[in-house]
């Protein structure tokens, strides 16, 4: 998942954020709401998940919040709240968040709140995707071709993830990598092609219809074989 991160302590955020990109997710750190803001406008709606301390310098948490429904951004939102802070949980859920997490909390337990909020959207994450005969369960992470299983890396899992959302079109390598990667990665396009090679070499090679085409100059698509 690409998950944007939403906390001014340095410290906590910091183990938040490897926790997480030792799950495979990719995330963003704003240290403020406007910096959210800012990582918002950049990204367009593509987070999967906006995980927002509430206590932010200037602009709090729940104000963020509210403005994000009332701008119709609709990506769940797990809040942050102090401990026996109520008032807190329950304007945030007023707010617009889908659900919150009392400080100190068990990475075990963000991770597994982000989970659950990722499956909720049943149109957009949770159900499995497909093309021809390939499919992608997001929750279980399996890839199956012609009904077979396939084992994809970290890496090639997400690649695959993001071209079956978007089929038929052409991503860029700049496109896959924002989804797969973290913005400040390093110029991911060489890396791209070497996970693309590799994801071929399991669900290409072995069969007569290829999914996943070169646009030469451009970057990849992944065919239906419908158009
Ligand atoms: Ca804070």
């Amino acid at each position: 998942m690409r998950i944007l991160l939403v906390e001014d302590e340095a410290r906590l955020a910091g183990l938040v954020r490897r926790g997480l990109d030792e799950e495979g997710h990719a995330v963003d750190l704003a240290g403020s709401a406007e910096e959210a803001l800012d990582w918002l406008a950049a990204a367009g709606a593509e987070y999967d998940a906006i995980v927002l301390d509430v206590m932010l310098p200037g602009r709090d948490g729940l104000d963020l919040c509210r403005h994000l429904r009332q701008t119709r951004v609709s990506t769940p939102i797990l809040l942050l709240t102090a401990r026996d802070a109520v008032a807190d949980r329950v304007a945030g859920l007023d707010a617009g968040a889908d659900d919150y997490l009392v400080k100190p909390f068990a990475f075990a337990e963000l991770s597994a709140r982000l989970r659950a909020l990722a499956r909720r959207p049943a149109e957009t994450l949770g159900v499995a995707l497909e093309a021809a005969d390939l499919r992608l369960d997001p929750a279980t992470r399996r890839v199956w071709r012609a009904g077979q299983d396939v084992s994809l890396g970290n890496k090639e899992f997400r690649i695959l993830e993001v071209l079956l959302r978007h089929p038929n079109q052409v991503l860029t390598r700049a496109a896959i990598a924002e989804h797969v990667w973290d913005y400040d990665f390093p110029s991911a396009t060489n890396v791209i092609d070497v996970h693309v090679r590799a994801l071929r070499r399991k669900l290409d090679d072995p069969y007569p219809g290829k999914l996943i085409q070169t646009v030469r100059g451009v970057g990849y698509r992944l065919s239906t074989g419908e158009s």
